[in-house]
């Protein structure tokens, strides 16, 4: 038995009603977790008032029926999971500053590689440059995996792009949309952006070792109409939900997007660039061989996007026939004519 005063783990007991088809007796959560009947009901009642439908029979047990339509929460998440280390440490805030700046403090505290914090809201959301993200509550999703990886820092302006396929590919997978990804890091639905994402990293002080990598997600997932955008991004952003037309289970989507990158995180270790999902990236690449605006903060210039390299570079032939290869950290690319 749990010492007294020690909460049960909500996320266990669900877990466990999740992946079992039949009911499952209160005496069987009693003995599995070692805690009392009433802290086990005591979390199936809070489960319910969190909407999950739970039946529950005399001389049964319990057994979910049904879970809400959409849900952020730590255990709705964890009990959906099935990564090795991507999200196996996980924190779920209602609202923070920067799920960027927590994880950062996590990886200063020894949180270990794969931690995860996710957000219901955040008040100081970060882009690119100091840039804004607009992070709304009850209706996004933002959250940031911390990575400590063993290889040179001259590598990790790659995750975004590793990162970037993986949310692609959930989303594709969860939503049935085409999904295109903007040069490094934007995601994009009929040429309005959908998420962000910013890659932030610690070095030793020789700055020859990673000390740590975070790499933030935001995602519009269930903004109903164009009108919950700010002014100035009206135009270019939009949300799964107003592209999809139905609302989508937030904690569904960052299981699919944790369960992507954990795969080509470690396909990406193999080989330490890219070739193993340039393939899989370049088939998303809005833009390929059409004219792009580099925004280089040492000069803007005109050229023809020809894809990415290996090393996640973005290939671009300039209107006087030489090629620059346009490395991430700095530089946004845009369309000749607009965002895309
Ligand atoms: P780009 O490559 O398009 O210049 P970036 O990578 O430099 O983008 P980000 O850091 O990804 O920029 O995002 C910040 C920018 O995204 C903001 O300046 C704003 O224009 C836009 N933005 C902010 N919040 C949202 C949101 N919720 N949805 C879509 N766009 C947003």
């Amino acid at each position: 038995m749990k010492a007294a005063g020690m909460k049960t783990d909500k996320s266990d007991i669900l877990t466990l009603l999740r992946n079992s088809a039949d009911y499952v007796s209160g005496q069987q959560l009693c003995d599995q977790f070692g805690v009392s009947r009433t802290a086990v009901w005591k979390v199936i009642n809070q489960l319910k008032e969190e909407g999950y439908q739970i039946e529950s029979v005399p001389r049964k047990g319990y057994r979910l029926v049904e879970s809400p339509a959409d849900i952020l929460s730590k255990s709705e998440i964890a009990s959906r999971l099935h990564t090795k280390w991507a999200g196996r440490k996980l924190y779920y805030v209602d609202s923070t500053g920067s799920t960027n700046t927590d994880a950062k403090r996590y990886a200063e505290e020894g949180e270990p590689h794969g931690t995860t914090v996710v957000a219901d809201m955040q008040t100081a959301g970060k882009g690119r440059r100091g840039r804004k993200w607009e992070s709304p509550s009850g209706i996004n999703a933002y959250f940031t995996i911390l990575l400590k990886p063993s290889f040179a820092p001259d590598k990790a302006s790659m995750l975004t792009l590793v990162m970037a396929l993986a949310v692609a590919e959930a989303i594709e997978e969860v939503t049935a949309l085409p999904v295109g990804i903007k040069w490094p890091n934007d995601i994009v639905i009929n040429k309005k952006k959908v998420v962000g994402m910013l890659t932030e990293m610690s070095t030793t002080p020789e700055m020859d070792e990673i000390q740590y990598v975070v790499v933030g997600v935001g995602i519009n997932v269930n903004m109903g109409s164009a009108e919950e955008f700010p002014e100035e991004i009206r135009q270019t952003a939009t949300s799964l939900k107003l592209e999809s037309g139905r609302q989508i289970n937030r904690a569904v989507l960052i299981e699919h997007i944790l369960t992507r990158f954990e795969h080509n995180y470690e396909r990406f270790e193999q080989t330490l660039d890219l070739s193993g999902l340039m393939d899989a990236y370049q088939r998303r690449l809005v833009n390929v061989g059409a004219q792009v605006r580099v925004l280089d903060p040492a000069g803007e210039y005109v050229g023809i996007s020809r894809g990415i390299n290996q090393t996640g570079e973005l290939i671009v032939e300039r209107e006087d026939g030489s090629v620059s290869n346009v490395y991430a950290g700095e530089v946004s690319v845009r369309g000749i004519y607009g965002y895309v």
